[in-house]
């Protein structure tokens, strides 16, 4: 019992961080901060709460300064041929194996 309440919490706080991620990627053009708010605020649940998600979110965001990845704007794709894998740049300078 005790772990089946367990999973409904966590999978509640998952889609509450889905949606913060989407608050957060519409909000990314018209006001940063807000959007970078809203990335804290899905961060802060998720470590929180240990609760893992799935790739396309983990890969949504930079862990280091919490600005939503928008291709071409706040990160950039690329082939790592040492590594022979894509990664992502974010502005802030971290990268991220995908
Ligand atoms: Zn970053």
């Amino acid at each position: 019992m005790h772990s089946k309440r367990k999973n409904i919490i966590k999978s509640s706080v998952r889609s509450s961080i889905e949606k913060l991620l989407e608050q957060a990627r519409k909000a990314a053009s018209k006001s940063p901060e807000r959007s970078k708010r809203y990335v804290d605020m899905a961060f802060d649940l998720m470590k929180k709460n240990k609760v893992k998600l799935p790739k396309e979110l983990r890969n949504s965001f930079c862990r280091k300064c919490h600005v939503i990845w928008i291709p071409g704007k706040t990160m950039t794709a690329y082939y790592d041929r040492k590594n022979d894998c894509l990664r992502v740049k974010c502005r802030c300078g971290a990268t991220k194996r995908l």
